[in-house]
């Protein structure tokens, strides 16, 4: 089997009329066998998503024309060891190389008429728990709602909970009392500001009660001190984990917030590869891992950074925020790996826009995702909703 063509989607989405565009990237691979593979680029939000779609096709062009699909652990370490940039590389060039190796499996799944699961140990999980992920945009279907107000918070958690989940996570320190971003987040928090997060969480907790999980977000927006104090506020709600309270640049960050706060810790959407997971896993720094597949490597990296996890007792939730594609793709891995945590349903994974571009549009039961028994990924995309969008074609 040999790669004929390569079509990449670089997509612009209103998910909502008041909403930030949303860009994810698709792409799909074809071979001269007409089974095509699908595959996403993980910079659908923050800025680069052209950059990714840009990589792709400079990858198409020298690596992926006119080679086996089905050597994916080949195609991978190519792609690894020739590129210059992959060695050292971050989200433009690991999100190229992850849609690539993600339509890479994608088509031998379907070569062998085989779920991808199948393809990675078989499943360790028959249904996977899921939470409602950044209820600080409400949780709604068609609208984005910035919430501000503790009930608000309270409401938003009381839907997702209706909605069967028993788990939801929020990042309460994304706006102010106005509505306005919330600024100096990286500096030492003024006792107002720690309370007016504590508030907005404890209220969650008073609407769901002792047995539903709350996951605390912060987008890595905190400096290692105003984590640290979130932290400290927000122990004695009994929180499943807190994520991503500081950035990544150095492991020395998370080290501090991870010896000072009695929650368990999460991070790892911007990781990329064994070798960025290293440090973190030695240092034992945190406690669940957050690869994002359409980041860290594709399907292939993903599973070893999983495995890798799991040497340290550490759990895995990958990070889902892009089209369909990406959810299909986690399912998939989080099926076969023994250390799932729990699956990430985004709000944005809800919106009408993102769900119709493709079939079919894979949506948790009470909390629950069940996981397709289709051959490759199990999804299509949908050809009217996607050619809507700047197509390119690499032959
Ligand atoms: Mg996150």
């Amino acid at each position: 089997m040999k790669v004929t063509s390569v079509d990449i989607w670089d997509t612009s989405i209103e998910l909502a009329a008041n909403w930030q565009t949303w860009h994810p990237v698709m792409i799909r691979v074809n071979t001269d066998d007409g089974i095509s593979g699908l595959g996403e680029v993980g910079l659908a939000y923050g800025s680069g998503h052209s950059g990714g779609a840009g990589y792709v096709k400079n990858l198409a062009e020298d690596f992926l024309i006119g080679a086996d699909p089905m050597k994916i652990e080949r195609l991978w370490e190519t792609m690894f060891r020739r590129t210059f940039w992959a060695q050292g590389g971050g989200p433009v060039v690991f999100g190229a190389m992850s849609a690539i190796d993600i339509a890479c499996w994608d088509i031998k799944g379907k070569a062998l008429a085989q779920p991808v699961y199948q393809l990675m140990g078989g499943k360790t999980n028959e249904v996977l728990r899921t939470y409602a992920s950044q209820i600080q945009f409400g949780w709604d279907k068609e609208r984005f709602i910035g919430l501000t107000r503790p009930a608000d918070f309270a409401e938003a958690a009381r839907i997702a909970v209706a909605d069967g989940y028993d788990a939801v996570k929020v990042d309460p320190a994304t706006l102010d009392e106005d509505g306005r971003r919330l600024r100096d987040v990286n500096k030492i928090m003024n006792a107002r500001t720690v309370r007016m997060v504590y508030d907005r969480v404890k209220a969650i907790r008073e609407a769901v009660g002792p047995d539903v999980d709350i996951l605390i977000e912060l987008h890595s927006s905190p400096g290692v001190t105003s984590a640290i104090q979130l932290g400290h506020a927000l122990e004695e709600l009994g929180c499943m984990f807190f994520e991503e309270g500081v950035h990544y640049l150095s492991v020395a960050l998370q080290d501090k917030v991870s010896r000072n706060v009695r929650i368990p810790m999460a991070a790892g959407e911007r990781l990329y590869t064994r070798w960025g997971y290293r440090q973190y896993f030695e240092q034992q720094v945190l406690d669940m891992i957050q690869p994002d597949l359409c980041l860290v490597g594709g399907l292939t990296e993903g599973k070893k950074v999983c495995d890798y996890a799991n040497v340290y007792d550490i759990t895995v939730q990958l990070h889902v925020c892009g089209s369909p594609i990406s959810t299909a793709a986690a399912l998939q891995l989080e099926a076969a790996i023994p250390n799932f945590q729990i699956h990430e349903h985004h709000v944005n994974a809800i919106k009408r826009p993102n769900r119709e571009l493709c079939v079919p549009d894979y949506q948790p039961t009470n909390g629950r995702f069940a996981i397709s028994d289709l051959p490759g990924l199990g999804i299509e995309l949908n050809d009217a909703a996607v050619a809507k969008h700047p197509h390119l074609v690499v032959t």
